[in-house]
Parts: structure tokens; C-alpha cells; sequence
């Protein structure tokens, strides 16, 4: 996969994708990043990619000129996505990353400053994404959590010793607790089922904490996750028992 930041801050990224999985899978020729300063595209003589804005207002608007032509120039715009992170998108979830992680070529564009040009937005964009209900100072933040998780979801990209097939989200619910050695740390033990080596106990024990922990912190999931008749009766005694 190719993922093309635009942003007017390309050092931001330096830190990302230079480390841990990101920085194997690119070494693995899983995915390439291609981070681009929008600004050079300006045809401004002072290469400003802002203006104030028609109709007056605090606040500076990004230009429509500069990335276009970086568009145009750096992907392929018959098959890319291009999203705008943008606090008026769809919010962001992981069912949309595993949508994005099967695509061939991403373009994520950063703005900045009060907003960008609408016309942004109407005819370069194919995606407008929000990671969350708040305002960030820049799209660069959203650009990277986009680029995280969707290049973990890349076939490879994840040794064997991570998996997200079990992660939360990916199973419809949240991932169970996990515990590591010491069996007993300061009296807090860990559940003897872990010690068992009982697979299918293990398993169903795991499956029955993602399932409470889910009820517990995000019941709203529980209504698209594909449940067993017994799984919708234990949630039913809690519910009674509560
Ligand atoms: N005036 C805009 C509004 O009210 O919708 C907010 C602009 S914000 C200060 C500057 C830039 O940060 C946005 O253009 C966008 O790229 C990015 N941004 C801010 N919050 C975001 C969020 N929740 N998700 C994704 N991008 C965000």
C-alpha cells in the first residue's frame, strides 16, 4: 500500500514512521509512506497556501491551488482514496480502517489554520474523516492515527507475537485482560484458568471477560456484535442481576 501524507509539518511524521512496526513494515516493502509539504505546490510567490477568509471572520483558509496540484502530481487519482481529516467527517472507527486497509493507495490531507476552502471538500475528496469530537490544532494527529491503524492491519506487518484479529473492534467486542509472569504479585493473582494449559477453557473464559467487559464499558457495541443464544442469556442475568 502507498499512504501519501499532505501536510504543511512533514517532520512530524519523522517520529512514526521511523520506529517499531511501522518502520518493519516499510522495511518489508508492505507499505510505503510518501509525506509531502503541500506547500511547495503554491503558485504563490511567497508559496502561501492561506487566505483570509470571503465573507470576514477570524482565522486563515487554506487554498484550494496547492493541493490540488499535489494531488494531481504525487496519486493516482483513478484508484486512490483521498480523505480529508476533518472534525466534520465520519467518525473514525476500526470497521473503517479494515475498509481502508484494502486498498491500494491512500491520500491523507492535513489542514490546519481555521478550516480549508469548501471546494476542497466538494471535488478533491473521497472520504472525510473525524478521529473524534473534539478540535485538534492541525490534521497531522488524525493522519497518524489513520496510518497506524491501518498499516497494522496490512497482511505481515504484524510479527507473530502481536495479532489483530483478536484486538478490540475486530471481534465486535473488547479484547479480554491479559496477564504475564509473576503468577503472584504482591497477593494479586492471576486466574487459575490462565495456569490451566486448558485450551478451550482458557478460550471460553476469555471470551466470556471480552463479552462482560464490553456489557460493562461499551454496551453500545453489543448491539452489532454477533452473539450465541447463550451469550445473549448471560448478558440477560447480568443485566437482572445488576
Ligand atoms: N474550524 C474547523 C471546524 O470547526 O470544523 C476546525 C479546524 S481545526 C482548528 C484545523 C484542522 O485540524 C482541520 O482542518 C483538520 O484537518 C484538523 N482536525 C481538527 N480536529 C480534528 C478531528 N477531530 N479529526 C480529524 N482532524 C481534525
Amino acid at each position: 500500500m502507498k499512504i501519501s501524507i499532505l501536510t504543511l509539518f512533514p517532520e512530524m511524521f519523522d517520529g512514526l514512521f521511523n520506529h517499531s512496526i511501522l518502520k518493519n513494515a516499510q522495511e518489508k516493502g508492505i507499505v510505503s509512506y510518501n509525506v509531502i509539504d503541500f506547500r511547495t505546490f503554491s503558485k504563490d510567490k511567497h508559496q502561501r497556501v492561506d487566505d483570509y477568509p470571503y465573507g470576514g471572520g477570524g482565522g486563515m483558509v487554506l487554498t484550494p491551488q496547492p493541493l490540488f496540484d499535489a494531488v494531481e502530481q504525487t496519486a493516482d487519482r483513478s484508484k486512490a482514496r483521498v480523505i480529508l481529516l476533518c472534525p466534520q467527517g465520519e467518525q473514525y472507527t476500526q470497521a473503517k480502517a479494515e475498509e481502508l486497509a484494502n486498498e491500494e493507495e491512500l491520500v491523507l490531507l492535513c489542514g490546519h489554520y481555521e478550516g480549508y476552502d469548501e471546494r476542497i471538500r466538494q471535488e478533491l475528496v473521497t472520504d472525510e474523516i473525524s478521529i473524534g469530537d473534539y478540535v485538534l490544532t492541525g490534521g497531522e494527529i488524525g493522519a497518524m492515527a489513520l496510518a497506524d491503524s491501518v498499516t497494522r492491519l496490512l497482511p505481515g506487518a504484524l510479527g507473530n507475537d502481536t495479532s489483530a484479529v483478536t484486538d478490540s473492534f475486530s471481534t465486535g467486542l473488547l479484547e479480554y485482560p491479559h496477564y504475564t509472569r509473576p503468577a503472584d504479585f504482591n497477593g494479586l493473582k492471576v486466574p487459575e484458568v490462565l495456569l490451566s494449559g486448558h485450551h478451550a477453557n482458557i478460550e471460553a473464559w476469555r471470551r466470556e471477560q471480552s463479552l462482560r467487559r464490553t456489557w460493562e464499558r461499551r454496551p453500545d457495541l453489543l448491539k452489532k456484535a454477533s452473539l450465541s443464544d447463550a451469550e445473549r442469556k448471560l448478558i440477560q442475568l447480568w443485566e437482572e442481576i445488576e
